[in-house]
């Protein structure tokens, strides 16, 4: 292993007395983040002004940190830009590949994915006239459900409740046999486990960065284009910053060559600036090794709570080459659960109906993590800890 984890988890700053197993859903705070963006407010915004978008080189940060992007997920440089945030991204793709297909109407998910791409999906169905139809199977059946009637694949690498996975060079394969296009959410894939978009053969692919990649809430989404359709793909979207000459001010709309027609409009400055500084841990770290540290970590949660909280039903495959970098348990009382544990600081998260989830990142997580997290929770279940009334008020977000 060539990856100093030690030497990771100093890049980060991790709340003291925090046990932290929720990188899945946002990413903690990378030091040199702060700093970032602490020169880029008062450096570049206080004292360039204006000026900044050229010399402190603004306008290019989208496809500059779309680069960085596109080597954790095996695109070639010029394939990813930055921008908006990811159901933004999925609408782009969606409008583009099905534009692509035009003799066909159906989409096809499975109910596993993350509702913003299925809601997504279904308004852009609606906004295109009532001509298509979104189709949702389970899981498992997407495979057979791949027909020479779908035009687009819409799916999720790792579905966000159960951290199950996606064979996605496989499925992407049947899609193109099938004549279909292939749309990849990596939302809980980049910066969890190898990608390889080139490889697998994906059309388009989309994700967020606030999740394994760090650049905190709000931070702004990717989108990848096959550079075999980037210059066919029609953005529906079509923004002053991806036109071909955005300061020609030009009345007609003339798309850039590339994926930079997928920009929209004025780009996150200081949300960038954060994420290029968040994408540094990427220079001393392998995704390989992060994969196999991940495995050893949920294998060993797998292990001690099943030991300790018999009542918890692991809701994750068993097989680590089957899930994502998250491990999720189902209980009747799971939200109460997980306010007594975040109560004794061990932080995940609660997805309805009843999915206790946990990430494990190892950029900043280790074994001792694991263990205090076992332990903790084990404390919180034998003692029935959680049954008290300000742990069952649901809060906003859950
Ligand atoms: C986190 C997540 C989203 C969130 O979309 P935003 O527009 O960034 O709020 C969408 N899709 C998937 C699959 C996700 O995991």
């Amino acid at each position: 292993m060539r990856t100093d984890f030690a030497a990771t988890r100093a890049m980060f700053h991790l709340p003291e007395g925090v046990i932290y197993l929720d990188g899945n859903s946002l990413g903690p705070l990378p030091k040199a983040a702060a700093a970032r963006l602490a020169r880029t407010v008062t450096e570049e915004w206080g004292e360039m002004l204006i000026t900044g978008w050229n010399r402190a080189g603004w306008m290019a940060l989208p496809s500059r940190v779309g680069d960085r992007i596109a080597r954790l997920i095996g695109a070639p440089p010029g394939s990813v830009v930055m921008g908006d945030t990811l159901s933004i991204k999925v609408h782009q793709a969606l409008a583009s590949a099905l534009a692509l297909r035009p003799d066909r109407r159906v989409i096809l998910s499975d109910t596993g994915n993350f509702p913003s791409d299925l809601y997504i999906a279904e308004g852009l169905a609606r906004m295109l006239g009532g001509a298509y139809e979104l189709r949702t199977v389970p899981p498992e059946k997407v495979a057979d459900a791949i027909t020479e009637e779908i035009a687009v694949t819409l799916l999720t690498e790792v579905d966000y409740r159960t951290g199950r996975r996606h064979d996605m060079p496989a499925l992407t394969r049947r899609a193109h046999q099938a004549g279909a296009l292939a749309i990849w959410d990596l939302a809980h894939s980049a910066g969890a486990l190898p990608v390889d978009v080139t490889k697998g053969g994906a059309d388009f692919a989309v994700g967020c960065t606030y999740k394994y990649l760090n650049s905190g809430p709000g931070g702004p989404a990717f989108i990848y284009v096959a550079p075999a359709l980037a210059d066919t793909a029609r953005p529906a979207l079509s923004g002053w910053l991806g036109h071909e000459a955005p300061f020609a001010f030009d009345l007609d709309y003339r798309p850039a060559p590339g994926v930079e027609r997928m920009r929209v409009g004025t780009p996150p400055i200081l949300q960038l600036a954060a994420l290029e500084a968040a994408l540094d841990v990427w220079d001393m770290a392998d995704i390989a090794d992060v994969r196999a540290r991940a495995i050893e970590l949920s294998e060993a949660f797998i292990a001690g709570v099943e030991a300790r909280c018999p009542t918890l039903a692991l809701a994750s495959p068993r097989d680590p080459e089957r899930r994502g970098s998250q491990v999720s348990f189902r209980h009747p009382e799971g939200y109460a659960i997980m306010q007594a544990l975040i109560a004794r600081g061990v932080i995940g998260d609660f997805r309805a109906p009843d999915i206790l989830r946990f990430g494990f990142t190892p950029l900043y997580i280790g074994l001792a993590e694991v263990e205090g997290a076992v332990k903790i929770l084990g404390d919180v279940m034998d003692g029935t800890l959680w049954d008290r009334p300000e742990y069952k008020t649901r809060a906003r977000v859950t």
